[in-house]
């Protein structure tokens, strides 16, 4: 529903007071790219309501043809950003509507589905995304290097002095994060040179994705400001560990709060509940296809290998299976329980996208009472075939065209998304494989020409 005019004009006032000349309402494309117009705060009252109109056309995986009518953006009011870094514009994240109803290609849109799926059987979702970083230098040539020699000297992996090094960069970063209230609690380096993360504290699902989307282009915007730049891709260095961007799950109790995933006395002994346990079946049951959601670019699978060309193993996750605090798992409950990490996701995922799907997955889970086996605790990444098929464990899709033949292939998908919105990421995200395997790689030259 759209806000009244009072409440318009209240923002209106404030955002007058704080300075703001530009509102801006991103709603996302397929890919999670947030898009808009800078609307002047004299035309806020219009812009509130929907006035701003966009060819569809022109962006990508929102359903539209040039020969269609404009959608419209419906910027919610509830979140709106002023940009630390250019206080004259305010931010807010916004749904689209066609023909004077929500726009159901739209991810956002979507994900606000599923969570009143989640709210009629009496859930809301928490949601906690861990965003891994990549702070790197772009060369002339196109070429990209991390910026400090530390890279040959140190295992970088907590490192203070790895850490130091960006001390400016992430300044900034926790300062913005707290003065937004998201209540950071923890920042590192990553197990890669100059990759960093970023954790602050869960909040209904709705909020992490849009705070996400802002945090990708805060990230961006500071290490520009550094000369540097702030990638999310998931594999930017084939002999360095990758970026993931885990999330973290909870279903609360609409009346009380209370989250529903704990359980001190879980008899796997995980602390887990049974609600819990039936999500993490549901995740399971539809992993191959969530994993084009997680991972949905070519680089996605550059990642989620055992090793690839390190030395040693990945974090990242090959395999569709639960367990404990084992990170060779795709789905983990975390130690001490109350929360499923679903590892595959990273930071080229749209995020609203992969929420809706996932939280859909789980709900089916708990709507079918299906429970996910005995949790995995060993190494899997040193288990041969033989090994996995004893366990019955089957490997998530290795190559973005895998996943996304997963994915086109469960009708969950469809059921959920809808026919428009999910013939639009498989259309985009094939061609996007198409775009990548059609071409031949230094690698190839270097490994044939001679040979044959
Ligand atoms: N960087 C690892 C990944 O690609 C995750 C490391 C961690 O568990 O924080 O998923
Ligand atoms: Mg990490
Ligand atoms: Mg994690």
């Amino acid at each position: 529903s759209l806000p009244s005019d009072e409440e318009i004009d209240k923002i209106h006032k404030e955002l007058e007071a704080a300075g703001v000349k530009y509102t801006v309402g991103a709603y996302v494309d397929i890919h999670g790219v947030p898009k808009g117009k800078f609307v002047p705060l004299s035309h806020f009252k219009h812009f509130a309501k929907g006035s701003e109109l966009y060819t569809g056309y022109a962006l990508d995986g929102l359903g539209q043809s040039p020969n269609d009518d404009e959608i419209c953006s419906i910027p919610d009011l509830g979140h709106i950003i002023q940009l630390p870094w250019q206080p004259e514009v305010a931010w807010m994240p916004a749904d689209n509507g066609f023909k004077g109803e929500p726009y159901e290609v739209n991810s956002r849109v979507a994900l606000q589905k599923v969570l009143k799926k989640a709210n009629d059987m009496g859930f809301g979702m928490n949601l906690g995304v861990e965003p891994e970083i990549f702070v790197i230098r772009k060369n002339e040539d196109g070429s990209i290097e991390v910026p400090d020699a530390e890279d040959k000297l140190v295992k970088s992996c907590y490192d203070v002095r790895c850490l130091m090094t960006r001390f400016e960069w992430i300044d900034k970063m926790s300062t913005t994060i707290d003065a937004l209230g998201w209540e950071l609690y923890s920042l590192d380096h990553e197990d890669a040179n100059s990759q960093f993360e970023f954790d602050f504290k869960h909040c209904d699902a709705l909020t992490m994705c849009d705070r996400l989307i802002f945090l990708r282009m805060m990230a961006k915007q500071y290490a520009e400001e550094e000369g540097l730049v702030a990638t999310f891709m998931p594999k930017p260095f084939a002999n360095k560990t990758g970026s993931g961007a885990h999330f973290n799950m909870s279903l609360y109790d609409l009346e009380t709060g209370g989250n529903l995933f704990e359980d001190p006395n879980d008899p796997r002994g995980l602390g887990l509940s049974k609600l819990g346990y039936q999500f993490v079946a549901g995740i399971l049951r539809h992993g191959p296809a969530l994993c084009a959601a997680f991972a949905p670019t070519v680089n996605s699978y550059k990642r989620l290998v055992r090793r690839g060309l390190m030395a040693y193993y990945s974090w990242a996750p090959v395999f569709n299976s639960y367990g404990r605090n084992n990170r060779t798992n795709s789905v983990r409950i975390p130690m001490g329980g109350g929360r499923v990490e679903s590892r595959n996701a990273d930071s080229s995922c749209n995020p609203y996208l992969a929420a809706t799907l996932v939280l859909a997955a789980g709900l089916e889970g708990i709507a079918e009472d299906l429970d996910p086996g005995n949790p995995q605790e060993v190494n899997l990444y040193e288990l041969d075939q033989a090994g996995l098929a004893e366990r019955g464990i089957q490997e998530l899709p290795r190559t973005l065209h895998e996943a996304v033949e997963a994915f086109a292939a469960d009708p969950f998908v469809t059921e959920t998304l809808g026919e428009e919105l999910r013939n639009e990421f498989v259309s985009y995200k094939s061609e996007e494989w198409i775009q990548y395997h059609q071409r031949v790689s230094a690698w190839e030259i270097e490994e044939y020409v001679q040979k044959f």
